[in-house]
């Protein structure tokens, strides 16, 4: 499954890339860049904006409207409806910045991540994940939990919504 999303769901946006789905993002994207996008690319469109929501289905898009006030409740309503599982696997993640391709960096060549992260980050970790788009660097810190956390949140709310 891949995206397109509009510039109010950034939130959305992060949580799909992190969970595996290429996800078209950007702050600035307006209307008609999306439904081109989303129409070339045979994108699913997500957005928070009814009139776009229209032209989407009068061009015959996958489209959804998202309009939970949180974004607890974004994240969960557009992972029920689409079927997604609320789990992340850095093997298959894409870049939370770029949607960029990760590449798993191990003890053998993780010098190619030595020049981008803190000397203490770099000698703690020996799994890190390079992004080949824009040299972001990833590796499971004290922000891995939390994401995990984040994700059985979701799961929960996922749940309220199956009733
Ligand atoms: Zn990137």
């Amino acid at each position: 499954m891949r995206f397109v999303v509009d510039a109010m769901l950034g939130k959305v946006a992060l949580w799909l890339r992190l969970t595996g789905h290429d996800t078209i993002y950007y702050g600035d994207i307006d209307d008609d860049d999306a439904l081109v996008i989303a129409e070339e690319q045979g994108r699913a469109l997500l957005t928070a904006d009814e009139e776009l929501y229209q032209r989407a289905n009068n061009r015959k898009l996958d489209a959804m409207l998202v309009r939970e006030s949180t974004v607890d409740e974004k994240v969960a309503s557009v992972f029920f409806w689409f079927g997604i599982t609320p789990n992340i696997d850095p093997s298959i993640a894409r870049c939370s910045k770029c949607n960029g391709e990760l590449e798993e960096i191990t003890a053998d060549n993780k010098g190619k991540v030595k020049d981008l992260v803190f000397e203490k980050t770099y000698d703690a970790y020996d799994t890190f994940w390079l992004c080949n788009s824009c040299d972001s660097v990833f590796f499971q810190g004290g922000y891995w939990d939390n994401m995990t956390l984040y994700m059985k949140r979701i799961w929960e709310l996922m749940k309220e919504l199956k009733g």
